[in-house]
């Protein structure tokens, strides 16, 4: 029989001990490339219903000597599963309140928001909410430029813990989305509780949207419902005229994706807000 101490993990399974190694060496990995500060952020804008640019998305880059580039999906889970990830947030977070002090000095800039993605680990920590007031006090911003992308997974910690603290941020006068709206535990009973500015469709449901009637009611069904509840609702992963042309005929009112623009560094924004600008 295996025996271990009580704070011991035990693998049986040899192929499940290679995942935990490799996630481990992971987790090292991430610690040095936040030490020699690996970790970029990419902007993606985001369009209203006339094209004009109303803000971007912050996405996070890892830009690795060996490796390259390396995609949030593959590294986020495991900073996820150390405190590293509360360090990168609050990097994010800094990076995001500095650029939109930056825009703010400048009249055809000032109307631009950022949104800033929260993993379910960062919003839970105790200090979220502070944290986030001392980044918007540290750059003097206005707090309703900064968007917290939210996911649906923060609801299993508690309803009443996570409405207290959105309505905490929310007094702040930091706006919210909901993120990938759809793909989790959506409940209609809680929405109309969430004090929310935002939906956001996600990619998954905006892919087919032309093609599959189910995604298409389902679009639908987020844009009307985003409707009666007055939140604003913004569609990701727009990649077709037919697709923005379809959305914003059910009424969405932001689109984001290749469509427009793929995320890209902080100068190339600068340019894409130039030529949005002369439109
Ligand atoms: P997300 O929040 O759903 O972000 C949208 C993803 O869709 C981004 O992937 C974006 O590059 C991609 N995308 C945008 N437009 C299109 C399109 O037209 N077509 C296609 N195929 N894809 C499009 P990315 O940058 O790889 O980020 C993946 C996920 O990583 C994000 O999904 C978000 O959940 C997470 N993430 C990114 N940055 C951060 C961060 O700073 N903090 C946290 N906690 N999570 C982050
Ligand atoms: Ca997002
Ligand atoms: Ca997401
Ligand atoms: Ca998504």
């Amino acid at each position: 029989a295996k025996r271990a101490g009580r704070n011991t993990v035990c693998f049986f399974d040899p192929q499940m001990q290679a995942v935990a190694s490799a996630n481990a060496a992971l987790a090292a990995d991430l610690r040095l490339a936040w030490r020699h500060q690996q970790f970029e952020l990419d902007y993606q804008p985001q369009v209203d219903v006339n094209g004009r640019m109303t803000g971007a998305e912050a996405l996070l880059r890892w830009q690795h000597p060996q490796r390259g580039r390396v995609p949030p999906d593959q590294f986020i889970p495991t900073a996820e599963e150390t405190t590293l990830i509360l360090t990168i947030g609050r990097w994010v977070l800094d990076r995001a309140c500095e650029q939109l002090a930056a825009w703010s000095r400048r009249s055809d800039r000032s109307h631009l928001s950022i949104s800033v993605n929260v993993s379910a680990r960062q919003f839970r920590h105790p200090e979220f909410v502070d944290e986030v007031m001392d980044a918007i006090a540290r750059s003097g911003v206005a707090p309703n430029k900064l968007k917290l992308e939210l996911t649906e997974s923060l609801l299993a910690d508690g309803f009443d813990i996570t409405v207290n603290k959105m309505g905490s941020l929310k007094r702040m006068g930091v706006a919210l989305s909901l993120d990938d709206f759809g793909k989790g535990y959506s409940s209609l009973a809680y929405l109309k509780r969430l004090p929310l500015d935002q939906l956001k469709i996600d990619r998954e449901f905006v892919k087919d949207v032309l093609t599959d009637a189910n995604d298409a009611a389902i679009a639908r069904t987020i844009i009307g419902l985003a409707q009666s509840l007055h939140l604003q609702v913004v569609a990701e992963g727009v990649e077709t005229e037919e697709q923005r042309e379809f959305l914003a005929q059910h009424g969405c009112d932001g689109f984001q994706g290749y469509l427009f623009c793929r995320p890209m560094s902080i100068e190339r924004l600068e340019e894409f807000i130039e030529a949005n600008l002369v439109q």
